[in-house]
This record gives C-alpha cells, structure tokens and sequence, in this order.
C-alpha cells in the first residue's frame, strides 16, 4: 500500500484539492481519496506541485514517429500533406525503432493509453508488448473517388484483419477526413465494424475543407489534380464539410472529432443533434505547426462540448507530449483553467476511447496511473513544467 499527496490532487469531481492523500495498493489500483489530517504524516510520500491520473492521447499516428523534423512548419494543410505523401526514404528498421522510442517516450511523458491511426501494421508489434493502452483506428480514404473505393477499402482490411488476430477488441475501421471519403467507403466502414466501438474522423482542420463542400472552390480540385486524380465527378453540397460526415456515419458509434481548427458553433450544434456521444479532440501543437491557427475553445467551452486532448504525429509536431499540448493552450487562451484541461487530458479521453472502466479519474479500483506536474505558478502552467510517473 502507497499513500501518495501533493500541493493538489485532481479529484474524480474535476477539482484540484488541496490536504488530500491519494491511497493504493501495491498494484497501483486506487483504495481512496481521503483527508490528509486522518493520516499520519511519516507514513505519506510528499511531491510538490499537482498529482493527477495518467494522461490519455487522444490522438496520434504512432507508425509516423520517423519523421519528426522532416516536413517545414507553416505551409497550410495541402502543402504539408503533399510533402508527407511524397517523403519516402527511410528503411524498415529506422520505422520500427522510431515507434518503439515514441511508445517508451510517451509513457515517460505520462501517457496511460492512445487513440492511435493506423494505415498499415507496422506498430501493432510495439502496442501489443506496450505499457500504453492502445485504440488502434484503421484509416481508410479513396480521395472521393468511387473508381478507387474497393482496392483501397481491399488494402486497409488487411491493415484490420492484423488486429482481428489480436483477442482485444481496442480497434475500429475509420474513416480519414470528410475529403478523402466518399459515400460508398463509409458504408463499408460501417458494415466492417462491430457496434458499440469509438470511430475517429479528422475535421475541419482547413478552411479549404468547407470552401470545397459549400462551393467545389479553394485548393482542393487540384490538389486531387496533383495526384492524377479525377475529381469532375464531385458536386458540392452546399454546406460545410461536418453535414457529410454525419451524414455517412454512424451515429450509434461513439465518434471523436479531431482538429477542429475551423469549427464553429453551428458545426458543434449539428454533431450534438446527431449524437449525445460525441467527442472533440484538439491537437494545438499540430495545429500550430500545419496552418498556424487554434481552435476557438470557447465556441466549445459555451456548448458543453466533450473536449480531449491529442498530440497527432511528429510529421506535425516536435514531440508526443499532452504535458506541452496542454502548455500551448493555456499560453495561447489563457482563460481555459488547469482544472478544466486537466479534464480534457484524463477523463475525457478515458470516455472518448471506453477505456473509463480503469482509466483517466481516480475513483476506487481504476489503475489510471499517477503522475506529477511540477513547476506551476498560481495553478497555471509555466514553459518550465514538468510530468513524471510515480506509478
Ligand atoms: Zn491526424
């Protein structure tokens, strides 16, 4: 039995308490969360700053660990991702030795558990002897062309078909953006998943992506064109990117949004209507990086949006580290309190994957893992804040 305390513990209620002592058994399963004054105090471990439960990454692409430093900053969304699909260059073993790093780094960094894409299997091998709690989410695009829909929809299956292998079940087909996917993929994706799963989709990261919905304009026609894709065939719908991904998927499922970077509160509102489970995963540093812009939080703060944090992949950032996203967002929209990223950081993305059975709060019996933020000033976080395990 441990009994752990700190300046403040992150309760279950979304407080940071303070004379609070944290109790567990020898396993790291939580016993209680008491006063402190009914302890003894030699038998207490002290650390300085917050405590709180194991960090959830919400969002990442493990299997692009490799390619931290090689994409340019700033370049806006079509430019980064043709840069990305035209990188090659780099050996198998580089790959694997990339993801094994990042999986010991972001458990270093407090990272319990990851909602992690994949477009091929090369970290399976890694997640399955990983620390870390994976939901693994097969993406799958045929750039919204029908003529492709079956050969790639062919090509990722057996990316699924790898994890089907597995006995877990941390695993859904998904579909990539509302740009890459046409209707006849999304039903497939649809019919290939069991019910009851998380499905993730990237959203309105780019102002291009309504611009393309609404009106068939902005960069997108020929960036298509680029790839020697036909794209005569697409009409757009009149309404921004969000509707047709709603449209096409399946509400039953809870569904995480990701980016975000565009939305506003007519786009939330709509998702909500559609379903009462869904999620909003932010991934500020990513979003930095590709098109220099955040989300407007408070657009989701006012509706009670279910917000999780993410730290997408080294193409976009400079590391896997919830500790510095939520850096980033307090410095850049300093209204949002710690408590309330907190949240966003645990619990929230605990719910978002199903994985709130052991993780992201302390309630009695989770094994949600215990980590210390150090080096806060005021209950903000400063540059020089810190994350360490201590279970
Ligand atoms: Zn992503």
């Amino acid at each position: 039995m441990r009994k752990i305390t700190a300046d403040f513990i992150f309760t279950p209620s979304g407080h940071l308490a303070k004379d609070k002592v944290l109790v567990t058994d020898d396993l790291g399963r939580i016993v209680s969360l008491e006063d402190i004054a009914e302890h003894e105090r030699s038998s207490i471990e002290k650390y300085t700053g917050i405590i709180c439960p194991g960090f959830i990454n919400a969002h990442c692409h493990l299997e692009l660990s490799h390619m931290l430093g090689k994409v340019d900053t700033g370049t806006s969304l079509l430019p980064f991702l043709q840069s990305v699909v035209q990188f090659r260059d780099i050996s198998k073993a580089e790959i694997l030795d990339a993801i094994a790093t990042q999986d010991q780094y972001m458990y270093e960094q407090g990272i319990v558990a990851v909602g992690d894409i994949s477009n091929q299997t090369d970290t399976f091998q890694t997640k399955k002897e990983s620390y870390i709690r994976y939901y693994t989410f097969v993406e799958m695009f045929d750039f919204l062309f029908p003529g492709m829909t079956e050969a790639e929809f062919e090509k990722y299956k057996k990316v699924f078909d790898g994890l089907e292998e597995n006995e877990k079940d941390d695993f859904r087909a998904v579909p990539h953006a509302p740009y890459t996917v046409t209707p006849e993929l999304f039903q497939k994706i649809n019919q290939l998943n069991k019910p009851e799963g998380t499905i993730s989709i990237h959203n309105q990261e780019t102002p291009e992506e309504n611009l393309l919905f609404e009106k068939k304009a902005g960069n997108f026609p020929s960036f298509f064109e680029g790839f020697k894709i036909p794209f005569d065939h697409f009409k757009a719908t009149g309404q921004r990117s969000i509707h047709y991904a709603l449209k096409h998927m399946d509400a039953k499922q809870k569904t995480l949004f990701v980016h975000n970077t565009t939305c506003i509160p007519s786009d939330i509102q709509a998702a909500h209507d559609w379903s009462q489970q869904v999620y909003w995963a932010t991934c500020p540093n990513a979003n930095l990086f590709i098109e220099n812009k955040l989300p407007n939080y408070q657009y989701f703060l006012d509706a009670n949006a279910k917000m999780c944090i993410g730290t997408d992949s080294l193409t976009s950032n400079w590391q896997l580290c919830i500790l510095e996203e939520m850096k980033t967002i307090q410095k850049l929209q300093s209204y949002i309190s710690l408590e309330t990223l907190l949240t966003w950081a645990t619990i929230n993305g605990a719910n978002a994957l199903g994985f709130e059975d052991t993780l992201g709060s302390f309630e009695q019996g989770k094994k949600p893992g215990i980590i210390n933020i150090s080096n806060c000033e005021n209950l903000k976080l400063t540059g020089q804040s810190e994350v360490t395990r201590i279970i």
